[in-house]
């Protein structure tokens, strides 16, 4: 089986990660994963670059992954594109739109949720909803968004066992494929580690999501050896 992250954030894009990319790529390397997916926060807040314009803000997310393939290939290590994008409290991981898209439609930042959703899945990206059942104090509402999203992240072992369940029916109930990802923001610090796998190596974005609509990948959850020793 070929795994891989689909959850991961990276300094300085994420600016609640801890780790860079560097150290990242390497510890996914260390695993034996075939590859990884950037999800850095695609928020300008994240980005860190205020009074910037849009479009230089867009330059520099994609950039920085661009800086991750290098790393990437220098190692080993297959390094594919991704971001998530929050709508107060709901977040959703995003895979197959890139900078084009981006610098295509300058004003995406001011649109409604349901609008961006759907703009995206129009230009053929995937939509996965992000550990929908997050309990955050701070969370007004706990929203679903059954017609925009194609899967659901069931397993996120950032914090275990939140919302495992009712993530679960989530998918079941609306006929959604299950996902899997780490979140994670600390490289080897990172306790429990889930993602992707395929029987056949996957080529790029693109392949990455036919094979999921597919049904051809599985969810797969493991402890992080370098802490979990046994
Ligand atoms: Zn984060
Ligand atoms: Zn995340």
């Amino acid at each position: 089986m070929y795994k891989y992250e689909t959850h991961l954030h990276t300094l300085p894009i994420s600016k609640c990660a801890i780790s860079d990319a560097e150290s990242s790529l390497k510890f996914y390397k260390d695993m034996d994963y075939d590859g990884v997916f950037i999800t850095n926060h695609f928020g300008f807040k994240n980005v860190g670059l205020d009074g910037v314009t849009y479009e230089s803000k867009v330059n520099t997310f994609f950039d920085d992954v661009e800086k991750s393939q290098e790393i990437g290939e220098r190692i080993g290590l297959k390094v594919f594109s991704g971001f998530e994008m929050g709508d107060h409290g709901a977040d959703f991981l995003v895979y197959g739109i890139g900078r084009e898209f981006f610098l295509k439609n300058a004003d995406f930042m001011n649109l409604d949720i349901l609008d961006k959703l759907t703009l995206m899945k129009e230009a053929g990206g995937l939509i996965i909803h992000a550990h929908p059942f997050r309990q955050l104090k701070s969370k007004r509402s706990i929203r679903i968004f059954p017609y925009h999203v194609e899967g659901v992240e069931v397993y996120n072992t950032n914090r275990e066992g939140q919302g495992t369940e009712l993530a679960a029916m989530y998918a079941k109930h609306y006929e959604l494929s299950e996902f899997a990802g780490s979140d994670n923001h600390s490289a080897e610090e990172h306790p429990l580690l889930g993602g992707m796998q395929s029987e056949t190596p996957i080529i790029n974005e693109q392949d990455f999501i036919e094979k999921y609509r597919a049904g051809k990948l599985n969810t797969f959850c493991e402890k992080n050896p370098f802490i979990y020793m046994e």
